[in-house]
């Protein structure tokens, strides 16, 4: 349903990510895994198209759609679920569901919208008794049930989905990666770009490992499991510190970097 052929871009004048060819098909799901800045997220941009293609073809159905305007591409059938949720805190649950179908149709029927609504709110019934209140008041697990039902107000057949476990405990994480699978029952065409390994590659079909902006691995999803390079690199095991744990150093050097910003001179942190 989905193909990238030799698609590159980046930012100004550097190039973040370097040919990379993928392809997902209806009720599949592609996790994308890899470290943090690898470019998984910049990927995903590029696809949903906020984020501008240097070369390369991005095919739906076989339709080229590089040229199409992210909105256009939302039309189409691509929806993109950003990393961080993105809700709008002081809109209301109900008013940031209807923003995911204004994109599609800007004159739906209310009838319409109640009826997409109702459809969406079957797989996240938390939602529905919180309708009229602001999307800030909801937790980060609600918060990321609205980020991808928003998405689903579209009707996609292309789900992008940006880290929608990052942030949340255990239970969460596995209520979303339960919430994914379902969809891809559903029939939806799903790339899901994740640091939590094992949980993304355990429900994808297919997994591919970015590593500075390129492929350099990809199998099916239980070949990706079960290769202990990729284990003893992105699952946690072994001698290999797992991704999560390399992004939590990250974050703390990043954070003693801006409290003591001369400290780490000449050596390393
Ligand atoms: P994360 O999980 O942290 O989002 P990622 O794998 O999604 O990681 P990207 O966010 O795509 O990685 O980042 C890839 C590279 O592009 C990194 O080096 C990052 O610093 C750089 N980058 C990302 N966004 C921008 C931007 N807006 N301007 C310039 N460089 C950027």
């Amino acid at each position: 349903m989905l193909e990238i052929r030799g698609l590159s871009t980046g930012y100004g004048n550097s190039d973040v990510i370097h040919d990379i060819d993928l392809s997902v098909g209806k009720g599949e799901i592609l996790a994308l895994i890899g470290a943090n800045g690898a470019g998984k997220s910049t990927l995903v941009g590029a696809i949903s198209g906020i984020i501008a293609v240097r070369t390369g073809e991005i095919l739906l159905d076989g339709e080229p759609v590089r040229r199409l305007s992210p909105r256009a591409r939302v039309q189409k059938g691509i929806a993109h679920v950003p990393e961080g949720r993105q809700v709008f805190a002081g809109l209301s649950v109900a008013e940031n569901l209807r923003l995911g179908a204004y994109v599609v149709l800007p004159g739906m029927s209310s009838g319409e919208l109640s009826s997409r609504i109702a459809e969406v709110c079957e797989r996240f019934p938390i939602l529905l008794g919180r309708m009229d209140e602001p999307a800030g008041n909801l937790s980060g697990g609600q918060q990321q049930m609205l980020a991808i039902a928003r998405g689903l107000m579209a009707r996609p057949r292309v789900l992008l989905l940006d880290e929608p476990s990052l942030g949340l405990s255990p239970i969460l994480v596995a209520e979303i990666f339960r919430l994914v699978a379902a969809l891809k029952q559903q029939g939806l065409a799903i790339v899901l770009s994740e640091q939590n390994a094992r949980q993304s590659l355990a429900i994808a079909d297919h997994g591919a490992v970015v590593e500075n902006g390129r492929i350099v691995v990809s199998g099916s999803g239980a070949e990706l499991l079960g290769r202990s390079d990729i284990a003893e690199r992105y699952l946690g095991v072994g001698q290999g510190v797992g991704v999560a744990d390399a992004s939590r150093h990250a974050a703390l050097v990043a954070k003693l970097r801006a409290i003591f910003p001369d400290a780490d001179k000449g050596r390393t942190v």
